[in-house]
């Protein structure tokens, strides 16, 4: 093709330039003819220029020419034609994929690299109350509440956040994409925690119904004992009295964790001295501890925002697990300041746990070995009620175990959540 748009081309030039030569020549002034074969082939050119240059700005129509200019013309009509198929192609994929959006129940915002909403869908305008022209606005600008703030500003999303929005319980969940850039799925679960709510009431509520029948069998029980009653009898009742304790703290523990669940997020905390309240809980256990001592390495009393009482059952399982499950050797419980915040442990002596079962542990129930269960006795449900905890303080349970060397129960409470008592 360019071959013979260019031969064309050559062949008209050598036309022109020969015509004038020739015309030149028979009246004597060949070199005149020459010079004006080249200037009227250099018209010629210009002409098709300007043409080329008009079309480009959409004033003229294309060149008509069957030499270069032509060919070019016609090179860039058919990528003109192919770059506005492939311009439509993508405008349809792009409103497909925008009505695949819009038909999203779930509500769906995306963010720039700084936290701007470039677009939602119209469950997002629904659930976060947005407005068309809340495009470029900050999104912490928008929704306000703290919870949602405080998860947006961590810029750890490996966990969604549940939160309230004027009485409508949100679940928000952020990915990252491209660079910095965010997508949030926002579901409206009013439904599944009302249901939720229900579970955790109707738990309460049978907790609370059984504790009445409990205390009176325990009352019984401590009144048969005084009496002298013969020795099969004496066995049956030790027996009795021990599942009669058995299920009194499972009641408590189970009246516990329901509290927990239950507590809203969006409380305010209280002040309270960490570091006064593990001394507390040592206090407590010295009856229970046997031959364990429990040492607390701290230097200073370290101030904290959050649930005194939450805290305190926090670190009375762990302090008892250690016991419990540590041959009654050392616990020791330390407490040190960092960058992070303040950092608890809690270490034991004990057997340890295995590590195929270091994940389950704060499930609810779960027991590492059942048959030690009737000789140590709990509920099972010591470490949830930690986890419960301690997510009120924003901190996480930390396990680490190697079998016969003790483990390591440690959390962090966020500095945010630190007093300054420097
Ligand atoms: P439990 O009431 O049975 O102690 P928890 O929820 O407190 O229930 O603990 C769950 C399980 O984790 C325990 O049954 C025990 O097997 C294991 N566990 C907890 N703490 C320790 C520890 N310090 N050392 C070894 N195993 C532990």
């Amino acid at each position: 093709m360019y071959q013979d748009a260019l031969q064309r081309e050559l062949f008209r030039v050598g036309i022109i330039v020969l015509a004038g030569f020739a015309a030149g020549w028979s009246v004597g002034y060949s070199l005149y003819g020459l010079l004006i074969g080249l200037v009227v082939s250099q018209i010629i050119s210009i002409r098709h220029a300007a043409t080329i240059f008009k079309w480009s700005y959409r004033q003229g129509p294309a060149p008509q020419d069957s030499g270069l200019i032509g060919y070019s013309a016609d090179r860039i009509i058919r990528r003109e034609k192919t770059l506005k198929d492939r311009l439509l192609n993508q405008a349809k994929m792009l409103q497909r994929y925008n009505q695949g959006i819009e038909a999203l129940k779930d509500g769906v915002v995306v963010l720039d690299s700084a936290g701007h909403i470039t677009t939602f869908n119209s469950a997002a305008t629904r659930m976060l109350y947005l407005r068309k022209d809340d495009n470029g606005q900050h999104i912490t600008h928008l929704i306000r509440t703290p919870q949602f703030v405080r998860y947006f500003r961590s810029s750890d999303f490996s966990e969604p956040l549940q939160f309230d929005l004027r009485n409508v319980s949100l679940q928000v969940q952020i990915t990252e994409f491209g660079i910095d850039q965010k997508i949030m799925l926002v579901r409206d679960v009013t439904e599944r925690k009302r249901v939720e709510t229900m579970r955790q009431d109707f738990i309460a509520d049978v907790s609370h119904e059984l504790r009445t029948p409990l205390t009176v069998i325990n009352g019984y029980l401590e009144m048969l004992s005084d009496m002298d009653t013969p020795a099969p009898l004496s066995k049956a009742l030790a027996q009795m009295d021990s599942q009669a304790n058995r299920m009194t703290n499972l009641v408590n523990d189970l009246i516990q964790l329901s509290k927990l669940e239950s507590a809203s997020r969006e409380r305010d905390g209280v002040s309270f001295d960490l570091t006064a309240l593990c001394h507390q809980v040592a206090g407590e256990m010295k009856g229970y501890s046997g031959d364990a001592e429990v040492r607390i390495n701290t230097e200073r009393s370290l101030i904290v925002d959050g649930f005194k009482e939450e805290m305190h059952s926090a670190l009375t399982n762990l302090v008892t697990n250690a016991i419990k499950y540590g041959d009654g050797k050392q616990v020791d419980i330390d407490i040190a300041p960092s960058d992070r915040g303040i950092e608890v442990a809690v270490t034991d002596q004990g057997p340890g746990i295995p590590p195929e079962h270091l994940s389950r542990v704060t499930e609810r129930f779960y027991r590492v070995d059942e048959s030690r269960e009737s000789t140590v006795g709990g509920s099972g449900l010591g470490l949830s009620i930690v986890k419960h905890a301690l997510e009120h303080h924003d901190a996480e349970l930390k396990i680490e175990s190697a079998l016969g060397q003790g483990s390591t129960f440690s959390f962090v409470i966020p500095s945010f959540r630190r007093e300054n008592n420097a």
